[in-house]
């Protein structure tokens, strides 16, 4: 599974509804919960593995609190994902593992209400904030072929162009 950078047109695309939950789907879903941890990320989205399709993964790993505390990792998967409702706004720093090397801080809201369709193919809803909406958000845009990039004031966009386009046609596995 080789994860797509930026300049590879999936990424630009707006990606298709998934019409149902094959085994097939199923077995890609636990590739990319393998994958997205290997490549140190805590979200992948279905076309940055270059399908071109509308879900995404969400991993979080077993981590320590500020305390010492074990803190028990998580998976989930969202399909065909909706976002609802969105209150607040926070500025968070953010990277993807389709734009290798940058890290930028980008604003969105801070609470988010998502409908979507879990593994077991029930529709639910979902309200979430801090680093889950964030990533989520993140994620949900790859769906749409946004990019978190183009979320930049013009002027930051057009400093990052050279490193961008150094990435374009640049393929990495993780
Ligand atoms: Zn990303």
């Amino acid at each position: 599974m080789e994860i797509r950078i930026y300049g590879d047109e999936v990424l630009n695309k707006r990606a298709e509804e998934v019409a149902e939950i094959t085994t097939e789907l199923k077995e890609l879903i636990g590739e990319m919960i393998k994958k997205c941890p290997e490549a140190n990320g805590i979200g992948l989205a279905a076309p940055q593995v270059g399908v071109s399709k509308r879900f995404f993964v969400v991993v979080v790993q077993d981590r320590e609190d500020d305390d010492g505390k074990f803190v028990k990792g998580f998976s989930m998967v969202f399909i065909n994902p909706v976002i609802k409702a969105s209150s607040g706004s926070c500025k968070m720093e953010e990277g993807c593992l389709s734009v290798p090397g940058i890290w930028e801080i980008i604003e969105r809201p801070e609470v988010i209400e998502v409908e979507f369709t879990d593994i077991e193919g029930r529709r639910l809803t979902g309200t979430y904030e801090g680093l889950l909406a964030r990533v989520i958000q993140h994620e949900n845009d790859h769906l749409d072929g946004i990019l978190f990039v183009s979320k930049l004031p013009k002027l930051k966009q057009d400093l990052l162009k050279k490193r961008l386009n150094a990435l374009k046609n640049k393929k990495r596995d993780y």
